[in-house]
């Protein structure tokens, strides 16, 4: 690892002002789950750490309307165990329970969690080329091992994908990121925009501005329907998704679908929420054809790229899956 500084900040501003003036080699750090990884790779060289762990940030409030605001220091773990959050918003509670162990969500910030990065192995290999961590000098993963990569949204230069199952859950909620910028403004970001595919540009891999902090998530009222998180991966636990699928569901009488919200995780560069598959299921009855014909939808530009193939499938079939059981619960 690098020599850096090191700050603690005790204000959201205060934290701002100090990565402004630490120039661009200054990054905030929260519970450093990543950071801290990709410093000792030195894949990331900060020179200046701004600690925002204790920033006073981490209140889960009630909305007026109904919704929950979620401060960008709330751990994780107490996130998941929220009551609030597990009745009213169970599919993200699921999400985060699916992610990592119970010490890594403990340390792990809502914030930081958006902004983890791919766990493309070539990207963590500074011996191989990688467009994301050096822009322009190619991509490893194509023509190479591409087992975990994306199906949905990549290009030639990067098919990573996201890897957070939180921002899954987020994107079938119709979340906000609120952001506080470095001259002071605030502004609120919609979880489908917060997150970029890669383009011609795999290092931009979000909309943050440079010195912009998250300060908060906010949930809109929850959905009519049953809501559920379904994630496949190679080992049981401590493990990030191959594919995984948020779903919301609702029936008139269990009979036909009326409402739908669909979203995959480890398909693309962003979490990948599927109008068409939505559109496939509204108004039709709730049984496994419709389900197929949906799953259909959603991964019909679907390429793979050799070793990953096997995802457009599993992508199908995790989809049915988790309609059936959530038609089933309702
Ligand atoms: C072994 C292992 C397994 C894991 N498995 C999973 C998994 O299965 N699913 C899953 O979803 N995640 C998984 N994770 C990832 C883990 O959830 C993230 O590392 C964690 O959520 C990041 O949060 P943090 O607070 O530690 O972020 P940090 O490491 O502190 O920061 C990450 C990045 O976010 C920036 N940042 C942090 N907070 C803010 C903010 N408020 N505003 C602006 N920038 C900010 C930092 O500058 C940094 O660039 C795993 C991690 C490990 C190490
Ligand atoms: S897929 Fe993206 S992150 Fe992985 S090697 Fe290619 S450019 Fe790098």
């Amino acid at each position: 690892m690098r020599p850096f500084t090191y700050e603690r900040a005790t204000d959201a501003r205060g934290a701002i002002a100090a990565v402004v003036r630490g120039g661009p080699g200054a990054r905030f750090i929260s519970g450093g789950t990543n950071l801290l990884d990709l410093m000792k790779l030195e894949i990331e060289r900060p020179t200046h750490l701004v600690d925002i762990s204790r920033l006073p940030l981490s209140a889960i409030e009630e909305l007026p309307d109904g919704g929950l605001r979620i401060g960008a220091q709330a751990a994780n773990s107490d996130t998941a165990a929220d009551l609030r959050v597990r009745r009213r918003y169970p599919v993200l509670s699921e999400a985060l329970l699916s992610g990592a162990s119970g010490q890594l969500r403990n340390k792990a910030s809502m914030g930081g969690n958006l902004l983890q990065r791919t766990r493309c192995p070539y990207f963590y290999d500074v011996a191989s080329v990688c467009n994301k961590r050096e822009p322009g000098t190619g991509c490893s993963a194509i023509g190479g091992i591409n087992r975990i990569h994306a199906i949905l949204g990549a290009s030639e230069h990067c098919i990573a994908t996201h890897p957070s199952d939180m921002a899954v859950a987020l994107a079938v909620l119709d979340a906000r990121i609120e952001l506080l910028g470095n001259d002071g403004a605030a502004r609120s970001v919609s979880v489908h925009d917060f997150h970029c595919l890669p383009g011609a540009t795999p290092q931009v891999e979000s909309v943050l501005r440079p010195g912009e902090m998250i300060t908060a998530i906010v949930l809109p009222p929850p959905p009519a329907g049953r809501q559920r998180y379904r994630k496949v991966r190679d080992r049981a636990s401590y493990e990030f998704a191959l594919v995984s699928v948020a779903a919301i569901m609702a029936t008139e009488r269990g009979v036909i679908i009326t409402t739908a919200r669909v979203a995959f995780g480890g398909v693309a560069h962003k979490p990948w929420r599927s109008r068409d598959a939505e559109q496939a299921l509204i108004g039709r009855p709730a049984t496994m054809a419709t389900y197929r014909e949906a799953a259909a939808h959603a991964l019909r530009d679907a390429k793979g790229c050799g070793h990953n193939n096997f995802k457009i499938e599993l992508a199908k079939r995790t989809l049915c899956r988790t309609l059936a059981q959530v038609a089933q619960e309702a």
